[in-house]
């Protein structure tokens, strides 16, 4: 039986779909029928060429929601809990970290290892199912598997999808304190997930600026308490608004998670002296921005941190606490559209118009 993929083939164009040969189950590898694949904005990059390395063609969907369907030697997933067939999982999209060069034991970064591999970005379509937007996806041996929990559903954990673990990595790489006033600049799916794991974290005020309505109104309903807009606010009132808020001094903490090189000018202008500015929206290379190195960071006393995509720690604990809080922060509203795999083209492309905020793709359901 074959597998029917939705192929990215190279930058700026159209995506095919191909049959793939199903994967010979190695030791250890497991066989997950694809239940929910996402398209995130890196997907929208990818498809424009954003990003270097990445060996197109490729299946994308690095966030993917499975049924385990065929398991070799594997009996529990990646924490111990027992797996069967039939079970839903969601696992790491990266893999191959190596645990044995100077990031991963020295540096302890992991993110920078260079052997890392992430399934639907770094996988070539000729190596098989190794993205979600496929009827199947082959989890290799060593990938990272989890268990939904019991109170999650499917929408809940592809509403955020990689954005749910983007943003609690961000907010945890910001060391938000107790009732600092955060700011968020974005309203995509990292920006409403680290509105909404701030709002955990204890933030005093959360402050959103995004667009369009549809995503201001999301970022109200994950606990934004104030939000502002991209496209009807001008610069100076935002700014204005976040000075009366915080007495002038601008944000403890700012959080990018908009993806556009001139949030990063405004989101230093936006933190206070001496407070924290985490980028974690620029996964792909959109462009430069200018600074004034003495203004926005020097004198400012500013912390200024990358944030390079998730360690599992991120994912595993961000499943938990939406588990624990699921009906406060309903992520399963963020899905704007499901497509087949015929539709993926189109799904990309709803993504990049902002016409929708999380589009899902549903290979398996007709
Ligand atoms: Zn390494
Ligand atoms: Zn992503």
């Amino acid at each position: 039986m074959s597998i029917k993929a939705a192929v990215m083939p190279g930058p700026d164009a159209a995506i095919e779909l191909w049959k793939l040969d199903d994967p010979t189950i190695e030791p250890g590898g497991v066989l997950l029928e694809t239940v929910a694949s996402e398209v995130c904005g890196t997907d929208v990059h990818l498809h424009h060429g954003r990003l270097s390395g990445v060996p197109y063609p490729i299946i994308p969907g690095h966030v993917s929601v499975g049924r385990v369907l065929e398991a070799r030697g594997v009996s529990t997933d990646s924490l111990g809990l027992p797996l069967g067939p039939g079970e839903l999982v969601t696992f790491y999209d990266v893999h191959e970290a190596c645990y044995a060069c100077y990031f991963c034991l020295v540096a302890r970064q992991p993110n920078r290892c260079p052997h890392r591999r992430v399934y639907g970005i770094t996988y070539s379509a000729h190596e098989g199912p190794l993205g979600g937007w496929a009827e199947r996806i082959y989890l290799k041996p060593g990938v990272k598997i989890l268990k939904l929990p019991e109170s999650l559903g499917v929408d809940d954990v592809i509403g955020g999808g990689c954005g749910l673990f983007t943003g609690f990595a961000a907010v945890e790489r910001s060391d938000l304190a107790l009732g600092d006033v955060v700011l968020v600049q974005g309203t995509g799916p990292v920006g409403l997930s680290a509105i909404a794991f701030a709002v955990l974290r204890g933030a005093g005020v959360v402050v959103a600026i995004g667009h369009p309505a549809d995503r201001l109104e999301l970022a109200r309903a994950l606990g934004a308490d104030v939000v502002l807009s991209l496209s009807a606010d001008p610069p100076e009132k935002r700014e204005a608004e976040v000075r009366e808020l915080t007495g002038g001094r601008g944000a403890d903490v700012v959080i990018e998670a908009a993806g556009a090189p001139a949030a990063v000018p405004e989101g230093l202008r936006l933190v206070r002296d001496g407070g924290t500015y985490v980028i974690a929206g620029h996964y792909t290379d959109t462009g430069s921005a200018t600074i004034n190195p003495h203004v926005d960071i020097n004198r400012k006393h500013a912390e200024v941190r990358g944030c390079w995509g998730t360690e599992f720690h991120h994912v595993q604990r961000a499943l938990q606490l939406l588990a624990k809080h699921r009906d406060r922060f309903p992520f399963a509203r963020i899905i704007g559209g499901r497509y087949p795999l015929e539709q993926a083209g189109a799904a990309l492309a709803d993504v990049e118009a902002l016409a929708v905020t999380k589009a899902v793709i549903t290979p398996n359901q007709r």
